[in-house]
């Protein structure tokens, strides 16, 4: 339910009908906006009778319930887009990110090289896998704590902000100690314990879509993030397996302007797994941007054919400054800036 106050109630006012709300067992989520403030009432379905009750109390204007099952990530509760701080940057609709990057954070010379060409190249967030989930148990697993160590002196050198995956619940707290963002990968999409761990904590989220899972399924996962405390939440359109066996996955863009319009979450696109086609990877950038995300996740690596994970999809340097650079003019239309990130403050 949304219980929306009148223009001008006041604080006191406000702060009562939350108190109200939370007494009748349900947590209450307040939205100011700029005329009037609106609060979400999220929880079990069933005692949402009790909450109509609030529409005859001073200051309350209207009591309306949400439609869509995910409540407090839907744009019925909240019309104005959701902005995700990180450092200096911005992730919504006025700025663009590019998260750039290797798969996996290989060695000290490895990320640092990475990082050091995609800033050049214009990237403001270094992404790199320090604990990857691989379909083989054989494969390369990530350098884990090492691999965290890295990222954080690769930041203090470039001043570029990290994102790195969490794969479990029990390593949140690691993760968090290095990382600016917590990554969620596409395979830990429903991971729910994953999911309520990440929402007790303030780091933003970057959460993947998952290969086997419809929006509605993210926007659900993104509700489990928000509902156990944690309004940072950004979304990102990866890809998913369909009968076509020429590209590693199809990716959705139309999953773009749909979340837009289901959402006031920012949404950004990985080309790189979307596809996992190298050449693909430019067009479907661009393409990415004229769809209307908040943007971009790419993988870049130094030397993609020494790369110990996803080498075949990664861009190397020089093709990710032209890719860069091609992508100018389509942010020039959109409206959007790429902002140069200062080094975080932890
Ligand atoms: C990744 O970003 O390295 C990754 C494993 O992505 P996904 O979870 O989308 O497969
Ligand atoms: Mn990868």
């Amino acid at each position: 339910m949304i219980v929306v106050m009148k223009p001008g109630t006041s604080q006191e006012q406000i702060e009562y009908i939350c108190r109200q709300i939370e007494n009748m067992g349900f947590l209450a989520h307040p939205i100011h906006g700029v005329e009037r403030t609106v609060i979400g009432a999220v929880g079990d379905e069933r005692g949402r009778e009790q909450l109509l009750g609030l529409a005859l109390v001073d200051g309350v204007e209207a009591v309306i319930p949400i439609m869509k099952p995910y409540k407090l990530a839907s744009r019925e509760l909240q019309k104005q887009p959701t902005v995700v701080k990180v450092g200096n940057l911005e992730v919504g609709p006025l700025q663009f990110v590019v998260m750039a990057g290797p798969c996996s954070v290989e060695s000290e010379e490895q990320i640092l090289q990475a990082a050091q060409a995609v800033r050049a190249a214009g990237a403001n967030i270094l992404r790199g896998g320090a604990f990857k989930p691989r379909t083989s148990p054989y494969s390369f697993q990530g350098l884990e704590k090492k691999g965290l160590e890295l990222l954080a002196k690769t930041r203090e050198k470039t001043g570029l902000p990290v994102v790195t995956e969490v794969l479990g619940a029990e390593d949140i707290k690691l993760v968090s100690e290095y990382t600016d963002i917590l990554q969620i990968g596409a395979r830990n999409m429903q991971n729910f314990p994953l999911l309520k761990g990440v929402g007790k904590t303030k780091k933003p989220v970057l959460l993947k879509r998952g290969m086997m899972c419809t929006v509605k399924e993210l926007l659900m996962s993104a509700e489990y993030i928000l509902s156990h405390g944690n309004s940072n939440v950004i979304l990102c359109e990866r890809g998913i397996r369909t009968f076509e066996d020429q590209t590693r996955n199809t990716l959705d863009l139309s999953a773009v302007p749909l979340l837009k319009e289901l959402t006031h979450l920012p949404v950004i696109v990985d080309p790189t797994h979307g596809t996992g086609v190298r050449s693909l990877i430019p067009p479907m950038a661009r393409a990415a941007v004229a769809s209307g995300c908040d943007g971009l996740m790419i993988e870049v690596h130094p030397h993609p054919e020494l790369a110990l994970s996803d080498g075949a999809q990664s861009l190397n340097p020089s093709e990710f400054a032209e890719l860069m650079n091609r992508l100018q003019p389509y942010l020039q239309v959109e409206k959007r800036k790429i902002v140069r990130s200062e080094m975080v403050n932890k």
